[in-house]
């Protein structure tokens, strides 16, 4: 098909939700991507951080192949090996009090499966999340999502919500109180522009949410499986949540979304409580073990602290010198970088360098590459940036 009749057919049926950019990507392999003229990208949007442990890594390529020809779907009402054996190798990646999960097919739907953990559980309505949040689109996720932009259009939303400020820690004493069901948040909130939570604040909400009796839900969708340099970003912070939902890398480039509870929750449910067509096939799940083994055999976490050290050292040189970059936000591999103007434009300019970026909010440049990139994919990453930002030698 050529590129004009792709260009088309996308444009004139797809619903206009997305800002679209010129470029047909055809293929990927680890950090790379390759339009339709074969010209080669470093991929450091890696679909929205999803790609995270590599475009077609061999170990989760075969493993899927593997799966492909035995069988792609089992119903949740019988029991599966592959299944049984992806809850055994994720349980070596979760802290011991995590016994139980719920598997789903995007971050979205784990979370709607968080919401409705907690309402059971708890029996209470109301929910705490934080301004510049962003925990999906569906009717529930959207409905603790910090961003009138996205809200507004869908209205009413779930009632009862309560927005606090990120990071405001004197503030969190009077709105965590005994009428919540859960507090949820992001450790580091991507979509709204990489803001780093505060140990001070994690601790604080674990404390109040402990004493009030309220589940405290992280969203680890964006920050999981070593993007930030442990395997969960709540090992930053050295406290543990109730809940947590992981997603995008742990499906290994396959669309996934899990919910882990603690033990206490475990029984939570009861069969007809919660149901999904096609959440945790085998297809998917051969995909998300074989992700498993790459996070803990290819130490994942332990390259992105090294390469990142190197990385953001050298980006918070160039910002330090740059004209339109105002500040370095973010940890490990999830970084941000404000600029004075709107981030759009810079991800145009980088793609003219052959680098594959992406926004987060108005006017912050994100940058979410892959564990596998290389020293000269850093040097060719850090040339570039200095090239957009005007930086000053
Ligand atoms: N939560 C966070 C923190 C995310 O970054 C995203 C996606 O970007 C989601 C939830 C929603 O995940 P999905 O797009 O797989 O539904």
């Amino acid at each position: 098909m050529n590129l004009d009749d792709i260009f088309e057919l996308e444009n004139k049926h797809i619903l206009k939700y997305y800002r679209k950019k010129n470029l047909c990507i055809v293929k990927g392999y680890m950090q790379y991507v390759w339009d339709i003229h074969g010209v080669k990208y470093l991929d450091c949007n890696t679909c929205y951080g999803a790609a995270f442990l590599g475009h077609r890594n061999d170990k989760i390529v075969n493993a899927i192949i593997e799966q492909l020809n035995k069988i792609t779907l089992v119903p949740m009402t019988f029991y599966n090996d592959t299944r049984a054996m992806f809850i055994k190798k994720l349980r070596r990646l979760l802290p011991s009090k995590f016994t139980g999960i719920v598997i789903q097919n995007s971050g979205t739907e784990a979370v709607e499966v968080a919401l409705k953990i907690a309402r059971k559980f708890t029996r209470k309505r109301k929910f705490l999340a934080f301004i510049n949040s962003f925990h999906g689109r569906t009717f529930g996720s959207l409905s603790i999502t910090g961003n009138e932009r996205y809200r507004k259009p869908f209205e009413p939303l779930l009632p009862e919500v309560i927005f606090a400020k990120f990071n405001v820690v004197h503030e969190l004493n009077k709105l965590i109180n005994e009428d919540l069901a859960a507090v949820i948040v992001e450790p580091i909130q991507g979509e709204g522009g990489i803001n780093v939570a505060t140990i001070e604040f994690m601790k604080e909400l674990r404390k109040l949410t402990e004493e009030k009796g309220v589940l405290l839900i992280l969203d680890e969708i964006q920050t999981g499986c070593g993007r930030t340099g442990y395997v969960w970003a709540f090992q930053h912070y050295g406290i543990e949540p109730d809940i947590f939902v992981i997603g995008k890398a742990i499906g290994g480039g396959l669309p996934i979304g899990i919910t882990i509870v603690k033990n206490e929750l475990q029984n939570v449910f009861t069969p007809g409580d919660h149901g999904s067509t096609f959440g945790g096939n085998p297809f998917v799940l051969a995909a998300a073990s074989a992700a498993c083994d790459v996070i803990i055999e290819d130490k994942v976490p332990e390259q992105v602290r090294l390469k990142s050290r190197k990385l953001l050292k050298e980006v918070e040189d160039l910002v330090s010198r740059s004209k339109t970059a105002l500040r370095l936000k973010g940890m490990g591999f999830m970084i941000g970088i404000e600029l004075r103007q709107n981030a759009d434009d810079y991800v145009n300019k980088l793609l003219q360098e052959k680098v594959i970026a992406l926004t987060a909010g108005i006017n912050v440049l994100r940058l979410l590459p892959p564990y596998v990139i290389t020293n000269n994919d850093i040097e060719h990453l850090v040339n570039s940036l200095a090239k957009i930002l005007e930086v000053k030698s």
